[in-house]
């Protein structure tokens, strides 16, 4: 069978070897003496090392973040952690994206009731506006007292102090912290419909 590419008999292939693993003998020779080795300053350099608990899921995995000058640089596993023992699986160890991202959302796409269009605003606004529309919802449907009857007939009155009108739906990135804070406001409010990923 004929063959375009050029013949190489084994003692040329053998000679081409031999001067390839020489070149590379000297250059590891070298670096061993600190010629050649070039070392790449650690990100977590001269950082704070701060312990915490992933945000995402019940399983509680520890982690460390790194704090330099009041930013975080970085954040993995916490070998110290009995539950994880340094490892994190793809969604906690993506945590420091979660925290730095220059594509997080920083205003909402608003649609004006009756409106067929979208418009951008600014978080600030949506909260304002969730706030006042928690407001006048809560004040318009808050019910001290609910009152039936019984099956016997007679009337049934008791204090429920609470809003059957408003509902909180919580997503499973919201921390331990923020959920207890959020129960806690909800339920002053009244408000008894709350679910979460990570129940509250
Ligand atoms: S690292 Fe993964 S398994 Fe561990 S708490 Fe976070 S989401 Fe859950």
């Amino acid at each position: 069978m004929s063959s375009d590419r050029p013949s190489v008999d084994r003692r040329t292939f053998l000679k081409a070897g031999a001067a390839g693993l020489g070149v590379a003998g000297v250059a590891a020779e070298r670096a061993g003496a600190g010629e050649a080795a070039v070392s790449m300053p650690l990100k977590t350099e001269g950082t704070r090392e701060v312990a915490s608990v992933c945000p995402y899921c019940a399983v509680g995995c520890g982690q460390l973040v790194s704090v330099r000058d009041g930013q975080i640089v970085n954040i993995e596993g916490n070998p110290a952690s009995p539950i994880n023992e340094g490892t994190l699986c793809p969604k906690g160890a993506a945590t420091y994206q979660l925290v730095v991202n220059p594509q997080r959302i920083t205003r909402v796409r608003y649609r004006r009731p009756g409106g067929t269009a979208w418009e951008e605003r600014p978080l600030d606004w949506a909260m304002d506006r969730i706030a006042r529309l928690v407001k006048e919802t809560r004040d318009a449907t808050f019910r001290e007292w609910w009152e039936s009857t019984g099956p016997d007939g007679q009337p049934i009155r008791k204090r429920v102090n609470h809003t059957l009108a408003i509902a909180s739906l919580g997503g499973a990135t919201i921390d331990n912290e923020w959920n207890y804070l959020q129960a806690k406001l909800l339920r002053a409010l009244g408000v008894v419909a709350i679910e979460n990923q990570a129940r509250t």
